[in-house]
């Protein structure tokens, strides 16, 4: 019988939540993780250095494509793999501009996408002059390395990043200066794309952020206008087009309070945006990225109720244990989907989210915090 089978590099919770769509669909399934007991411990998993490629080239050895749970394998290392004639999805053509800051915003300058003004800064004098043209406050990025808002700062001198100033190496160079824009809320388009081209997103969303870590997501999200959704779904296209993305995209975008809708930052992979997806869509973001990437028919994103919240588990202490607390957050609300992902505990970290679908989003939202609530303090 003839059998499929996926790579996914990276033993995080994405890897883990594709496990199950993979398993519906019959494809064989497995994870290159960086340790012992990760999110994704219940698939096939192989520990290795993702850094290295002897070892990557062994893992690719057993699957027919290799994706991604994380963008940080060095593109030598896939630029190595697909000379030897592996499918590598997103390729590393595409996964460059969501490696690095920089080169995503020249990338998307290039294709006229709109985006918050930018400089590429290597020195004091450049971020002074960039933060008094902008009234006196940037945010400067690290161009590698930033998540969930670590490598993000708001200076208002270049005093205030004497330190990343003092290590440019460590940050491949340069530094990533951005207006801080002045916004009304954070958006998110999520589409799939196969490499074969067919194109598919869901429908716009919004995305709340805690300290810089995502904390809440309203699919759809309120009160769009026509304009909104018109330019957001011609960006994912034009995005996943012109840099040559396959797989899952989410493209995070500021509405600013002038109106313009401006790219934040691209990530070529399920993302946090579309967790809701799992319930809220006819096909979740986990098995339309499999279908994708092993170039399938991609399946109908229609939701399946008007409104989808989802709300994130992040880690009060690191005492946190769900399992103790289901008991009473099942019984409390059980409208709730409730996902945990098998990490020890650690405050401010992602540990899981819960999912309310139906009629009324205020509904559905007090549903999945309350649910969130008890999972976190019991
Ligand atoms: P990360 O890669 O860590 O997720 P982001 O670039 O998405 O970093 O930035 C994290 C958060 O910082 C964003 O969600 C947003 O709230 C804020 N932020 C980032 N860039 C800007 C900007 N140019 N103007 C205003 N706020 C910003």
């Amino acid at each position: 019988m003839t059998e499929l089978r996926l790579g996914v590099i990276g033993g995080g919770q994405l890897a883990r939540m594709m496990t199950p769509p993979a398993i519906n669909l019959g494809i064989n399934i497995k994870v290159l993780a960086e340790a012992e007991g990760s999110s994704a411990a219940l698939a096939t998993t192989q520990v290795g250095d993702y850094n290295q490629l002897s070892v990557v080239r062994e893992f690719a050895k057993t699957v027919d494509v290799i994706t991604f749970d994380h963008e940080h394998v060095p593109l030598a290392v896939l630029e190595a793999l697909e000379a030897e004639g592996v499918s590598v999805q997103p390729p590393s053509k595409a996964l460059a501009f969501a490696q690095n800051k920089l080169s995503m915003r020249k990338r998307l300058g290039a294709l006229g996408m709109p985006m918050p003004d930018w400089a590429e800064i290597q020195d004091a004098a450049t971020l002074s002059a960039f933060i008094e043209a902008h009234d006196g406050v940037a945010i400067l990025k690290t161009p590698i390395g930033g998540y969930d808002g670590k490598g993000v700062r708001v200076v208002r001198s270049a005093e205030d990043a004497a330190d990343w100033l003092a290590n440019l190496a460590n940050f491949g160079g340069s530094l990533l200066a951005e207006e801080k824009v002045d916004f009304v809320r954070e958006l998110a388009q999520l589409s799939a794309r196969r490499p074969s081209g067919e194109f598919l997103a869901w429908p716009l969303v919004e995305t709340q952020q805690e300290n810089g870590v995502c904390s809440v997501v309203l699919a759809p999200a309120p009160e769009v206008s026509k304009a909104t959704l018109d330019t957001t779904a011609e960006i994912a296209k034009a995005v996943a087009e012109g840099l040559g993305v396959t797989g899952v995209l989410s493209v995070e975008m500021f509405e600013a309070r002038d109106g313009r809708i401006l790219i934040n930052e691209l990530a070529m992979r399920p993302h946090n945006s579309g967790h809701f997806s799992i319930e809220g869509s006819v096909t979740s973001q986990f098995e339309q990225h499999i279908r994708a990437v092993l170039d399938l028919p991609l399946g109908s994103t229609q939701p399946h109720a008007k409104h989808a919240v989802m709300v994130n588990l992040l880690g009060v202490d690191d005492k946190n244990d769900f399992i103790q607390a289901y008991g009473s957050a099942l019984a409390a609300h059980p409208e709730a989907k409730v996902h945990t992902y098998g990490k020890s505990a650690r405050a401010g970290r992602k540990m899981g989210h819960v999912t309310v679908i139906g009629d009324s989003a205020a509904h559905a939202l007090a549903e999945a915090k309350g649910a969130a609530a008890v999972l976190l303090r019991g």
